[in-house]
């Protein structure tokens, strides 16, 4: 630690370090006293302030933003106020016959002082919810939100110093020198939201105290649709689920396979839901975001030049406006396999379709690139489906739906692999959150006692006799 008397985090840090156990021992009540007075600030307190910061960042239209931020927040903070008691309790667990006289059980303690650092896309609630499990499992947090977003980092700076005291939980804005500064502070757990590529730097920076990590990540995720689907429910929630938050969703549609026969009418069936959804002019419509900042509009405009190289035929959209970070809902079909879109995640609001003959064909491609957040599938038949779910890997799966996997509480959420190590939500998030410390009590005389030195040969015989009995 003397190598970091000099970090400007320092303090900070050893003012959690010597408050980490009063927080963890606190009692139920007060976790409850803690996830309370967040819902309170986000719900009642902030919340028309949270929605105007994130029309100032993002345009984010008021229902997307009471949708997809406060009522996941407030709807986290509801389960884990539910269920923490549960979460909570020492978990018994069998103890086999060779150990008798001997009892066991899982503790859950909190793992000590915690770097959340979260991204911009969906920022109250990829930062306020690493944090609802942090709290509930005990812990001390210092939060570093995204750069790109500053009208909400501001805001979640403002709640967290009026909710709480530094002691417990701190929120420090800045840009990437501010995350390689805090990185090289010895924390015990690092919850990371944000890209592969950063993902990587914050798991090395780790490595360097061996601090625990969970990192949510993203990628390409891939949408199936065969031959069986009903093409028009699919359009609906397909479209709904890649152009909210203008595409900047780590879990929206990435790129479409879809089955050779089907590919037209699919089309045709996106292209009625935009204009049902957004109208003929998708600028002029109040449900439609816009890009993150100016950055963020040049390198999806050089996708789209880029899809324009390589032989894209524009279905649908392919309009810009950069004095407005505008793009439009774009539908791209016949890319040449080396298109940019096929290969980076898109994260924003043009969606690719790839088409395929069979289903062989789609799970070898889907396998031939990193393994996704998510995959979806829309089909009737139980044969594909079934076949889909075997024969790849992803963090998360809706069948006939997509998106809505992330909103239930019940499930872990997370990647796998390039998309993500480690899960969170819930259950999960609390464990992610928790040393299980693994607890033995002797409470008689113990059988391995007997099989103490000095050794012979009736002791090998009695450590034989364990081998195959116990
Ligand atoms: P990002 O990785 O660029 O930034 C995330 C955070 O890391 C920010 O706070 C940023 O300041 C910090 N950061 C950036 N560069 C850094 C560096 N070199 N060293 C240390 N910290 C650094 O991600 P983003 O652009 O904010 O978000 C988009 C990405 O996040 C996409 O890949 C998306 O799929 C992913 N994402 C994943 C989830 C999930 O839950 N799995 C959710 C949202 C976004």
């Amino acid at each position: 630690m003397t190598e970091n008397t000099n970090n400007p985090y320092y303090n900070l840090f050893i003012k959690q370090k010597n408050n980490q156990f009063k927080v963890s021992n606190g009692a139920y009540n007060q976790r409850i006293k803690k996830l309370s007075a967040l819902q309170r600030a986000i719900e009642i307190t902030f919340r028309e302030e949270i929605k105007e910061a994130l029309l100032k960042d993002l345009g984010k239209p008021y229902v997307e933003s009471e949708m997809t931020e406060i009522y996941q927040i407030v709807g986290d903070i509801k389960h884990a106020k539910n269920y923490l008691h549960k979460w909570m309790r020492n978990k018994k667990v069998k103890t086999p016959l060779s150990m008798l006289g001997a009892s066991s059980y899982i503790k859950y303690e909190a793992k000590g002082v915690c770097l959340i650092i979260s991204p911009w896309n969906f920022p109250f609630n990829l930062t306020f919810g690493p944090l609802i499990s942090a709290i509930s499992a005990g812990n001390t947090a210092i939060i570093k939100p995204s750069e790109m977003t500053p009208h909400s980092s501001a805001l979640m700076k403002k709640i967290v110093d009026t909710v709480f005291s530094e002691e417990e939980v701190a929120l420090v804005e800045g840009e990437v020198q501010t995350s390689t500064d805090l990185l090289k502070l010895p924390f015990n757990h690092i919850f990371f939201t944000g890209s592969p590529t950063v993902g990587k730097i914050i798991m090395k920076a780790a490595a360097e105290h061996l601090a625990s990590v969970t990192l949510e990540l993203g990628g390409k995720s891939p949408t199936i649709i065969d031959e069986t689907a009903n093409l028009k429910t699919a359009a609906k929630k397909i479209m709904w689920g890649k152009f909210m938050n203008c595409g900047q969703i780590c879990i929206s549609p990435d790129y479409a396979l879809v089955q050779q026969n089907v590919k037209n009418q699919f089309i045709e069936e996106c292209k009625n839901v935009l204009k049902a959804f957004y109208s003929n002019n998708p600028k002029e419509s109040s449900s439609y975001a816009r890009i993150v900042t100016p950055k963020h509009f040049e390198r999806l405009k050089s996708l789209l030049t880029d899809a324009e190289d390589n032989g894209g035929n524009f279905e649908f959209g392919n309009i810009t406006d950069k004095a407005k970070k505008y793009i439009a809902p774009t539908i791209v079909s016949g890319l040449g396999e080396n298109a940019l879109l096929l290969e980076e995640e898109i994260f924003g609001p043009i969606f690719p379709m790839v088409t395929y003959k069979t289903i062989d064909d789609a799970i070898a491609y889907v396998n031939s690139k990193e393994r996704p957040l998510a995959l979806y599938i829309y089909s009737k038949s139980k044969r594909n489906t079934e076949k889909l779910l075997s024969y790849t890997r992803a963090g998360g799966t809706c069948i006939n739906n997509n998106i809505i996997h992330y909103a239930n509480h019940n499930l872990p959420f997370g990647g796998v692999n390039n998309s993500g190590i480690g899960k969170s939500h819930g259950y999960y998030g609390f464990k992610a959150f928790s040393n299980e410390r693994a607890i033995v009590k002797q409470h008689t005389f113990g059988i391995t006692e007997l099989l103490f030195p000095p050794y012979s040969n009736y002791k090998e015989k009695l450590a034989r006799f364990t081998v195959k009995w116990f």
